[in-house]
């Protein structure tokens, strides 16, 4: 990772650093439930702090129109400081009198979380004025919110071009474990698809069939492709009318020497409910009435092959209704193999996206693969081969 500057090459004493960080953390009653995001962040704001510098943190949460206390980071600063065991100061703007006078009062070392950026309408316009009223804060930018990075928002992009520009560690950690997934990956690379719609996975699958060796469909996606080949999948989930959509796509993978590996065979259930009654069938015989809930034994023998004989492995979406046990084996036992595999250097695993970040927490794999990336948007976004402003910005400056 040589295209842009990473915080090695940052002179950070005495300056104030205008840090963006995702603190969209999920909250009940006022109360953090996942610090995962939080924890993220915690190396670069206590490198910048270490190294003399005034971490002044930037960061948007939820989706509020306009100012709304309920969607305040005072909270989530306040847990902050608890994660960070430091003091975390607060401005109730992130713009203005209230942010110049928090940061003024700002002493070397020290650390400052300003009110959400998308208080103000502009952040998401990458209004340039407002891009100039928050650079007015800062002598440095440091971009750390990679799941922020799809979004050209003058928070996570303008910023960028206003003042000299590092990415932050969690950032440069996602792109050099995702430049090891798809950009200079070590070949041959397999990738696996899964989740629920073809039609929302449609760009990923065009970028994944020009760059990897083989690509393993599974989830409800699947059944559209068996379907595309003639099979009568009964009453599962299907997008009949993607039928040539995935001929195509088959076609383009054969043209480009990707090999496609459907599903063989299928757990069929006749309720989509956790322990529904279920039944292994070959896909050339689902009954009318069933409908297909993960992929079967010797699908799953498939899929294990398929990562044994890979370098490196790009995953997102489980291979079934992995919420309902016991329709999540199928994810499972391949996910526990990948981990196995690359505990023993065997491969380079990195995954993500909502979902599948799930599924690889309840299988007990996530921890052995290469990487995880919590970024849902961004990273779905990144494996459609789609430049992340956010990430392009960096380059640039
Ligand atoms: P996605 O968000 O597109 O990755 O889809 C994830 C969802 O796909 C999960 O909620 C799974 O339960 C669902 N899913 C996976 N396989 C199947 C299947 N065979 N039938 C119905 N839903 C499925």
């Amino acid at each position: 990772m040589t295209s842009f500057r990473t915080l090695d090459s940052a002179d950070l004493a005495n300056k104030r650093v205008l840090v963006r960080v995702d603190l969209n953390v999920p909250m009940d009653h006022g109360k953090v439930t996942d610090a995962t995001r939080i924890e993220r962040v915690l190396p670069t704001i206590r490198e910048i702090a270490d190294k003399g510098g005034k971490a002044i943190l930037l960061a948007h949460f939820g989706r509020p129109k306009g100012v709304d206390p309920k969607e305040s980071l005072k909270p989530v600063a306040a847990e902050l400081a608890r994660h960070l065991h430091r003091p975390v100061a607060f401005a109730e703007d992130c713009v203005g009198e209230k942010a110049a006078t928090a940061v003024a009062a700002l002493q070397p070392g020290h650390v400052l979380c300003l009110e959400n950026t998308r208080f103000h309408k502009e952040e998401e316009k990458n209004d340039p004025e407002f891009v100039k009223q928050l650079a007015a804060n800062g002598d440095i930018y440091v971009n750390d919110a990679f799941s922020a990075a799809h979004r050209a928002h003058a928070s996570t992009e303008g910023l960028a071009h206003a003042l000299p520009a590092y990415a932050g560690r969690a950032m440069q950690a996602e792109l050099e474990a995702l430049s090891k997934g798809l950009d200079k990956p070590k070949k041959p690379v397999l990738a696996i698809v899964g989740g629920a719609k073809v039609s929302t996975k449609l760009d990923l699958l065009g970028n994944l069939v020009k760059k990897v060796d083989a690509l393993v469909i599974g989830g409800g996606m699947a059944n559209t492709f068996l379907h595309a080949q003639g099979m009568s999948v009964g009453k599962s989930l299907c997008e009949k009318d993607l039928a040539e959509t995935a001929r195509e796509i088959m076609l383009k993978a054969e043209n480009v020497g990707c090999a496609i590996i459907l599903p063989v065979d299928a757990i069929v259930a006749w309720h989509f409910e956790a322990n529904a009654p279920h039944q292994t069938f070959g896909v050339d015989a689902i009954p009318k009435d069933g409908m297909i809930l993960d992929v079967g034994p010797r699908s799953v023998d498939r899929i294990r092959r398929a990562i044994e004989d890979s370098s490196t492995l790009v995953w997102n979406g489980p291979l079934g209704a992995f919420e309902h046990y016991p329709f999540d084996h199928g994810t499972v036992e391949a996910a526990r193999h990948a981990a196995k595999l690359t505990k023993e250097k065997k491969i380079v695993s990195v995954a993500g996206g909502g979902d599948t970040v799930a599924a690889l927490n309840q299988a007990k794999a996530a921890d052995a693969f290469t990487y995880v990336s919590t970024a849902g948007g961004a990273f779905l976004e990144w494996m459609e081969g789609k430049p992340l402003p956010g990430v392009e910005a960096l380059k640039a400056s």
